[in-house]
């Protein structure tokens, strides 16, 4: 991994297509990997929050979502190659699986919203495949039979937009348990591919 470290947090200095690239080589292995993806809030967070920093910096992959983030970048003189937001991440991986299958589930967003955005992918996307979706509305007793669900998908990419710092809490605390390959945290996400 080439990194940029912005004030202790280790940022992947890559660009969409590495990116991509990168969460094949996840797909093609035999462990679930994290994505996260801050924007300037978050790593501001993650700056004053040390918990919150090593969430961050336990991720497998970790790409600077706004313009802020490569702006800070930039000021200390470590400019990361290019933006690579979590929304671009999603659709450039939607495009890319019409000719390298991967199959997705969509976790997380207002009752309906995930099944709207699963609607419109299969519009937007011929190509992309989307084994499940579920709401992110849950109590703790639900997620057990959330994990079963994803489990038997059959998932390799595993959407989660519960908002930060909530999706990448969940993220790390339930890894072990999602046989998927990856899981990407992204925020709003689900709104923008449902709206
Ligand atoms: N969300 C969710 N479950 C929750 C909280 C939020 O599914 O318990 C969804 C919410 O519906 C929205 C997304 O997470 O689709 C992002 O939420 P928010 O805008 O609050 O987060 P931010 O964009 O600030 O990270």
């Amino acid at each position: 991994r080439k990194i940029v470290q912005i004030a202790g947090i280790n940022i992947d200095d890559i660009s969409m297509e590495q990116a991509v690239d990168r969460v094949y080589e996840f797909i093609g292995s035999d462990q679930n990997h994290s994505i996260f993806t801050p924007n300037a809030e978050i790593m501001m967070d993650g700056i004053t929050n040390k918990d919150i920093k090593a969430m961050l910096n336990g991720a497998d992959m970790l790409v600077a979502d706004g313009a802020g983030v490569v702006l800070a970048s930039k000021i200390i003189g470590k400019a990361v190659t290019e933006k690579v937001s979590g929304v671009d991440l999603v659709k450039n991986l939607l495009t890319a699986s019409s000719k390298r299958p991967i199959k997705f589930y969509l976790f997380g967003g207002k009752p309906g919203i995930p099944e709207k955005a699963n609607a419109n992918i299969i519009c937007d996307y011929p190509g992309a495949e989307v084994v499940g979706t579920r709401n992110g509305y849950f109590s703790k007793e639900d997620e057990t039979s959330i994990i079963d669900d994803i489990n038997n998908s059959g998932a390799e990419v595993l959407l989660v937009c519960l908002g930060a710092p909530k999706q990448e809490e969940w993220i790390t605390e339930n890894k072990d348990r999602l046989k998927v390959k990856a899981c990407i945290g992204v925020g709003g996400t689900m709104d923008i591919l449902a709206g």
